[in-house]
């Protein structure tokens, strides 16, 4: 325990800052966001671009009716900064130049002859060439006007009484770097996007996106009766490949495979890897069994053809599962686990594909019997939990303790989590394991404190438990029976359950944050919650998903992203938690990169109440 305390100092340097600027300016000193292409393929990561060919020529528009085009034109030549100067007379002539030339920096006067600066600004919104920044040239009191076309869309305004070719050069530099901190913000933004919903190896979307589209297309073909297939692929031999070549090789086959499925599919499909070498398909168009197979027959013999890989030819098959909506299942949990079992009874049977088929199913009903066991589990106390620290790694200082759920089963064992809880949340099971673990957990929070010693709770919240109508009047009236302080409470919700809930779920939250409880987002980046959503929320927390720091090292993607995240949650005055820390190196990382609070192996495991104490009581604090 505690095993590498003594290592551990304070390398970061937080930012305590919570502006949007700052966080702006984080993004531009990292410069990390570049190459995310609208179709949301091809992320790549650069930290150097902010180096990029300083000496390019800017473009300038000068648009003004009078004189001072003129005037204007030559100020800005004599700058040392290579300018080309383009100019314009009308704002009709404005914006032929804007559609058809490259331009990176606009001044135009207020008072033009046909129209005033800001009515041009209006009708740039319309042609949606508002990318490139705009200043504003204005005469003799326009400036509150000025002030005004700002809000259209204008970077800054100078009075023409005041111009020099210094004031101007120095107000396009500052509207030039505020226009590419705001596109590599979007930049951000979007690789954060795409990383949530795409599979970093293949390209492919992942199982987020594929779920989020097949639950789109369940919802279409309730209102209009529609019908469709989906297809789990599993590859053979794909263990065998990663055994004897080793990973890289693996990977290759994989992303080869990710591939040719992009190139089978049709613009209605859609292809995702969904787990290691599983692969799933929503195909849209398909209803006909014979089709469903053809389909199937299809996809094998393009997966089955020969890869080349470092020279020598691999060859993996696959073993498909179909089914078919609606008649083998109306929601996704049933389809996809429909799929799932026909693809198992196809790789037993070393067969390409199977069919769901019902009958099959009941034979090998297992997964009701856990059900079952999990019923009577409740009610007779098998449910207990462990916890797990999350701690301040500055100087160890326990921040808190996340409740896990565990489950001591006569008839199977130790059951962790994983396999129960998702079974669960399919039923109304999710509904008494909630209250049985959340009362579990503050039943627990009073005998600490009763022993001396507080312990800020870290409780899960399952997606399935945010339209319960009951749980918010029950768990504040649990709190007021056992005279716990909100503060002390937070509640983790994972990222996936907040993108796909509704408004009540949204509610629900925020009644718990104006009542003063910690409101959590778990697994943070493996979803996809956009930033909108979040800022519904007073989200007090964001736990990074494991993934993230699974295989962090300086430099890499996976720490790129980590900073990110850290300064959208700073300037969003969110605490950051990383979870899944196991090594010091991993610790020392997290640091550096400005990361203060962290939980994982390495600090602490899942443990009983009674190791927390010994935990906490053993820790000395670091001497600074
Ligand atoms: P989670 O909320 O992300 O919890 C963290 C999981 O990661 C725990 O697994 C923990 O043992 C594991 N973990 C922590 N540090 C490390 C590390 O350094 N390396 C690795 N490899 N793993 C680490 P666990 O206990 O099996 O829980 C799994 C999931 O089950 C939890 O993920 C949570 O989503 C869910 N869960 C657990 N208890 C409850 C509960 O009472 N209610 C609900 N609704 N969900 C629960
Ligand atoms: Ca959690
Ligand atoms: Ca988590």
């Amino acid at each position: 325990m505690n095993a590498f305390f003594h290592q551990q100092r304070a390398h970061g340097t937080p930012v305590h800052s919570s502006s949007a600027i700052q966080y702006i300016q984080a993004i531009s000193r990292n410069g990390y966001a570049r190459g995310v292409q609208n179709n949301g393929i091809n992320t790549t990561l650069s930290r150097d671009d902010d180096q990029a060919a300083p000496d390019k020529p800017i473009r300038v528009l000068v648009i003004d009716d009078d004189i001072d085009r003129e005037r204007i034109g030559r100020f800005i030549k004599k700058s040392k900064r290579p300018f080309i100067v383009v100019t314009a007379g009308s704002s009709g002539g404005a914006l032929a130049i804007l559609r058809d030339e490259s331009i990176d920096q606009v001044l135009v006067d207020y008072h033009l002859g046909d129209m005033t600066g800001i009515e041009l600004l209006s009708h740039w919104n319309k042609f949606k060439i508002n990318s490139v920044p705009v200043i504003m040239i204005t005469g003799k009191g326009d400036e509150d006007t000025a002030i005004e076309a700002m809000k259209y869309g204008a970077s800054d305004y100078l009075p023409k009484k005041t111009l020099t070719p210094e004031s101007l050069t120095s107000a396009i530099t500052s509207a030039l770097t505020a226009a590419e901190l705001t596109r590599k913000l979007r930049d951000t933004q979007e690789l954060l996007r795409h990383l949530s919903l795409y599979d970093a190896l293949t390209q492919l979307p992942n199982r987020n996106l594929f779920f989020d589209r097949l639950n789109q297309l369940i919802h279409a073909c309730e209102r209009n009766r529609g019908s469709f297939t989906v297809l789990m692929i599993d590859l053979n031999l794909f263990k065998e490949i990663n055994d004897s070549l080793g990973h890289r090789a693996g990977d290759e086959v994989l992303k080869s495979i990710g591939d040719r499925l992009q190139a089978t599919a049709r613009k209605s499909d859609t292809f995702a890897r969904i787990g290691g070498d599983e692969f799933a398909a929503i195909l849209q168009d398909v209803h006909k069994l014979e089709h469903a197979i053809a389909c199937a027959e299809k996809i094998d013999a393009t997966i089955s053809k020969a890869i080349v890989i470092e020279g020598q030819i691999v060859q993996v098959g696959s073993s498909i599962g179909i089914a078919r909506y609606p008649e083998d299942g109306l929601d996704q949990t049933t389809l996809m686990s429909n799929a799932d079992f026909a693809m198992y009874q196809a790789k037993k049977a070393s067969r390409k594909y199977q069919v769901y088929s019902p009958k099959e199913e009941t034979a090998v009903s297992t997964k009701a019997h856990i059900s079952q066991y999990l019923r009577k589990a409740i009610k007779e106390n098998e449910i207990y939990m462990e916890y797990q620290l999350k701690i301040n790694l500055d100087n160890c200082e326990v921040i808190g303790a996340e409740a896990l759920a565990r489950w001591n089963s006569p008839e199977l064992g130790i059951v962790v989590p994983s396999n129960f809880i998702p079974m669960a949340e399919r039923s109304s099971l999710i509904e008494d394991l909630t209250y049985t673990t959340i009362e579990l957990a503050l039943a627990q929070f009073v005998k600490w404190r009763d022993n001396g010693h507080i312990v800020p709770l870290a409780i899960n919240i399952s997606a399935r438990m945010l339209d319960d109508q009951h749980l918010k009047d029950w768990l504040l009236g649990k709190l007021a029976n056992y005279d716990i302080n909100h503060s002390y409470i937070t509640l983790e919700i994972t990222e996936t359950a907040l993108a796909t809930s509704g408004h009540a779920a949204y509610q629900l939250l925020e009644d718990f944050s104006n009542a003063g409880l910690d409101i959590s987002i778990d697994d943070f980046g493996s979803g996809y919650t956009s930033f909108a959503s979040i800022r519904n929320v007073n989200i007090a927390e964001l736990k990074i998903d494991r993934l993230f720091i699974e295989k962090i090292t300086a430099g890499s993607k996976d720490s790129a992203i980590v900073r990110s995240i850290l300064s959208l949650a700073k300037s969003l005055g969110m605490r950051v938690v990383a979870e899944g820390l196991e090594s010091p190196e991993q610790w020392a990382l997290l640091q550096t990169l400005g990361c203060q609070f962290a939980q994982g192996f390495g600090i602490a495991r899942p443990m009983s109440p009674s190791a927390v104490i010994q935990w906490i009581e053993g820790k000395t604090a670091p001497t600074a």
